[in-house]
């Protein structure tokens, strides 16, 4: 290697930006890595998006939180990149610098209606119930009928978190003021509405059959939706996964009204895609059209419309990546032009030392385990490039004069006080949501030790 001890910057400490930290540190016994967060804590869409009712994928923060302890890898918490310190400078100052910001925001959906008021992105509501320090702190949950549009997982976690009872939460790191106000809900019925017939749906089987594992729910769904097309017959013979969804559905439409009698109920409607929202100060309903696959398995519209009453609508239909200032974005793929991880400028050549990784590189699609084999191929062709690079002298650390930044003693000072908060309430931890909250406990031990 021509760069004897490479200093790597890698922005956004999700699971992309921490598995290229560990990979390269494998890779490159040498390298030591700063790690630039612009949230006070780490773990990117692990603690914030991931849901509470699903610990067992949560745990994954264990295994990144032992890559962030290794002695070569800097924490930098609370710094924005592209705000608080430009790329160029990243660029300046390390031989190389990944880019790793995954993804924020809600795509469009372009319906009339789609603005009233009781319209409400799913990556705001995700970010509301897992306590993100930017998101409200009240959430409107006013509806006793609601509709979640999606067909994918992020669809069924924002209709579980809806239809469940608070007290199943109860045990989880969920904000205390959100657990309060979902448990003020007063929420009866929540649609579920998926474009694509039971064949075609995204959902993974086993977070399908969560839904009607929750207490005093009841999921419904009509047996005249589930009839299978020439496409879908295919579909099921071909796929096991799509076999065991068909199979699921097929068991919940059999079962007898009579015994429906929950407090909460989900209703599955497959096969209707949103023509408009409905209402003129707030939204008060929603019109669907009834949709069928052509002999290829396009989605089409048949004409048929149907009314629903709903007081409030959630999108759940795809997130989007927020461009970094200074890093070239593809506007319409929404990731950053990429040739395996080497970032490329307008004509399609490699910007010297700029990589992507995780969903900013893939668009936002796939689970945690993936951004893993991502990072992989983008730390491999870093490690070519370090190895045909000069020696080089690098600007001076760029934040040093950035007083902000919250360490990995100061994120372990917020763990410490959520543990703690947690232990209050019996349970493992609950989650500090306030910005300034959380930078007080990280920055406590120092101003003790100043004091002293
Ligand atoms: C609602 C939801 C539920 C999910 N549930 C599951 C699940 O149950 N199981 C599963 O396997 N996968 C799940 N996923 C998918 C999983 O979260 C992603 O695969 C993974 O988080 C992508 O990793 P990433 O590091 O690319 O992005 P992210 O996790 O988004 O991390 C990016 C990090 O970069 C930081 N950042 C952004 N901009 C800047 C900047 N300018 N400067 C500094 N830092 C910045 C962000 O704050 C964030 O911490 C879910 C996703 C969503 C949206």
């Amino acid at each position: 290697m021509t760069v004897a001890e490479p200093r790597i910057a890698i922005v956004g400490a999700g699971p992309a930006g921490i598995y290229a930290a560990d990979i390269l540190l494998d890779r490159v016994p040498t390298a030591s890595i700063d790690l630039f967060e612009k949230l006070p804590a780490p773990y990117g869409l692990v603690r914030y998006g991931v849901a509470p009712d699903h610990p067992r994928i949560r745990k994954i923060t264990d295994a990144l939180h032992e890559v962030l302890g290794h002695p070569r890898i800097r924490l930098r918490c609370n710094i924005d990149v592209g705000g608080d310190i430009g790329i160029d400078e990243l660029r300046a100052a390390y031989d190389g610098v990944i880019v790793a910001t995954g993804a924020d925001l809600d795509v469009r959906l372009d319906i009339p209606g789609i603005d009233l008021p009781g319209s409400f992105g799913a990556a705001d509501f995700v970010a509301w119930y897992d306590g993100h320090p930017d998101a409200p702190r009240t959430w409107p949950l006013a509806a006793e009928s609601v509709a979640v549009l999606g067909a994918g997982n992020v669809a069924l976690d924002v209709t579980r978190i809806l239809a469940t009872h608070a007290s199943a939460l109860t045990h989880t790191d969920t904000p205390d003021a959100v657990l309060d106000q979902l448990g003020a809900s007063p929420l009866r019925d929540v649609h579920l509405f998926a474009r694509r017939g039971p064949a075609d749906v995204r959902f993974s089987a086993l977070e399908l059959r969560e839904l009607a594992e929750q207490d005093d729910v009841d999921v419904i769904v009509d047996a005249d939706e589930l009839a299978l097309d020439a496409h879908a017959e295919r579909m099921i013979a071909q796929f096991s996964q799509r076999r065991t969804i068909v199979r699921t559905l097929t068991e919940w439409a059999a079962l007898d009204p009579a015994d429906r009698t929950a407090a909460r109920r989900i209703h599955l409607h497959l096969r209707q895609r949103p023509v408009r929202l409905l209402g003129t100060g707030r939204v008060t309903g929603i019109e669907m059209e009834r949709t069928a696959s052509d002999e290829l398995g396009r989605m089409v519209g048949t004409g048929e419309l149907r009314r629903y009453d709903v007081g409030a609508v959630y999108r759940a239909v795809g997130y989007r990546s927020t461009p970094v200032a200074g890093v070239p974005f593809d506007d319409e793929l929404g990731v950053v032009p990429h040739a395996e991880g080497r970032v490329l400028d307008a004509a399609g050549e490699p910007i010297p030392r700029l990589y992507a990784t995780g969903w900013i590189k893939r668009g936002p699609v796939g689970l945690i385990g993936s951004t893993k084999s991502d990072a992989a191929q983008t730390v491999r062709h870093l490690v070519e490039d370090l190895e045909a690079a000069e020696e080089v002298v690098r600007a001076e650390d760029p934040i040093a004069h950035l007083g902000h930044a919250v360490d990995f003693d100061g994120w372990l000072r917020i763990d410490a006080a959520e543990r703690s908060a947690g232990a209050d309430r019996g349970r493992e931890r609950t989650k500090l949501v306030e910005r300034e909250e959380m930078l007080r406990h990280a920055k406590q031990e120092q101003m003790t030790e100043a004091g002293r």
